[in-house]
């Protein structure tokens, strides 16, 4: 390895030579069961040539011209096919190289939403243990204390809420009725303290992605916060970087509460990994005020048309194939056999999620959930565990405290096998046991 690459991983990363379906080779010929689609981005599976045709023969034509002076036919096609599977009245889609970008995007449309009407709003209200980015505007509204401390003295401009965490639910007195409403009660008394007249969005996540293991709300969750938000006129910015195009076995995590937001953000699944590709969307209501009010903003990559040629091609691959359906099924075969390789494991506590977005909760004391240290790095054990066995988990930590918690998520290629799906409950059941016995 170079010296001068400045690693993620070390000095002593194999080398992707390449990939089909949900697996990945190596340089050396190792075969990996991609059981996380790298950190839950590829929906496609590797080695599509027709999204790499498409790109090729975007990039031939023409690879780049600036998005204030031209569009492109791939990123109009793009629109017109995307817009109407999302769920928003008339939305406009604003391009831009990944899920932070779209983040800040969607952050600033919120605001010129509202200085376009009139009002000084600026608050943005996020959710504890919630992940929106590693920008500084992003990690702002990101609730996950271990990577927002170094970086505190910039920060502190946003608010946070409740997050609805059922294994951990901060209402248990609410259950088995439902704590939605006691969430939603939370976020009305912060908005009143914080002063609506101040407080421009909130924002999170449909299912929490990877921060929280996959965790889906209780049903009576979102028709509350959506409630509370329109009340006082606070945006609802919905962060689908994670849950988007079919990852819950819906083509939005959003379509599985009826839930319209104003904003939302998709990245990951958008391109599949083919090209880094996020997607900021203002419902129309939105975009006509920002039309008329003007909205600051750009980046160089922004509206790239090989980036919408590469979008479009896997819209259409996941649409041809009926991936969304695919991720739905085996996704409840996937929980199936987790909970028969693990369901009576004494360090796990809970398996949840929704299609091929599955999250395994490992504790040390599954009567009492008490999380394992931090200092013992179990999920770094486990997920080094699982690449020796041939299989790749996405490791996520901090959930219980802050620092404490060790989740392990599993989000494949939707194109994954019934058989692939049995070989991934297996195998990460494998690598749980080789650390946890
Ligand atoms: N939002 C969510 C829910 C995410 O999971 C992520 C990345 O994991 C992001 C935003 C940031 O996306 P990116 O890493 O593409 O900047």
């Amino acid at each position: 390895m170079s010296k001068h690459v400045f690693s993620r991983g070390g000095d002593r990363l194999p080398v992707a030579a390449r990939g089909s379906g949900a697996e990945i080779f190596d340089t050396d010929g190792r075969r990996y069961l991609d059981g996380s689609g790298g950190a839950i981005v590829v929906g496609i599976g590797h080695g599509v040539t027709e999204v790499a045709d498409a790109i090729a023969e975007q990039a031939r034509a023409i690879a780049y011209a600036h998005g204030t002076a031209f569009t492109s036919d791939s990123l109009e096609a793009y629109a017109e096919e995307l817009a109407p599977l999302l769920p928003m009245d008339d939305p406009r889609i604003y391009p831009v190289s990944g899920g932070s970008e779209a983040v800040e995007t969607a952050l600033k449309m919120a605001r010129a939403f509202h200085l376009a009407r009139g009002e000084d709003r600026h608050v943005v209200i996020g959710r504890a243990g919630a992940y929106h980015g590693n920008t500084r505007g992003a990690l702002d509204v990101s609730g996950r204390p271990g990577l927002r401390a170094p970086y505190l003295p910039w920060l502190g401009a946003a608010e946070h809420t409740t997050t609805p965490y059922e294994f951990r639910c901060p209402f248990p007195d609410s259950h088995p009725d439902g704590c939605g409403t006691r969430h939603a009660q939370a976020l009305d008394t912060l908005i009143e303290q914080t002063g609506p007249e101040r407080v421009a969005a909130f924002i999170a996540e449909p299912v929490s992605g990877a921060a929280l293991g996959a965790c889906v709300p209780p049903p009576d969750y979102w028709p509350a916060i959506a409630e509370v938000c329109r009340r006082h006129g606070v945006l609802l910015i919905a962060d689908e970087v994670m849950t988007g195009f079919g990852r819950t076995g819906a083509w939005n995590g959003c379509d599985h509460f009826g839930l319209r937001p104003d904003l939302m953000v998709l990245a990951k699944g958008a391109a599949s990994g083919y090209w880094p590709l996020g997607l900021a969307v203002a419902s129309g209501r939105v975009y006509d005020a920002l039309a008329d009010g003007g909205f600051t903003h750009g980046f160089t990559y922004s509206h790239h048309a090989v980036g919408a040629a590469a979008g479009l091609a896997v819209l259409r691959r996941l649409r041809d194939h009926d991936l969304v359906r695919a991720s739905a099924e085996r996704g409840d075969q996937l929980d199936v056999a987790l909970r028969t390789e693990l369901g009576d494991h004494p360090a796990v506590g809970d398996i949840r999620g929704l299609g091929l977005l599955r999250g395994i909760e490992l504790v040390a004391d599954r009567r009492t959930s008490q999380p394992f240290a931090r200092s013992e790095r179990v999920v770094e054990r486990v997920v080094a565990a699982g690449k020796e066995r041939g299989v790749l988990l996405y490791p996520s930590t901090g959930c219980a405290d802050g620092i404490d918690g060790d989740l392990i998520l599993l989000g494949p290629p939707l194109v994954i096998t019934p058989g692939q799906t049995e070989e991934l409950a297996a195998l990460a059941s494998s690598a749980i046991r080789d650390v946890l016995g």
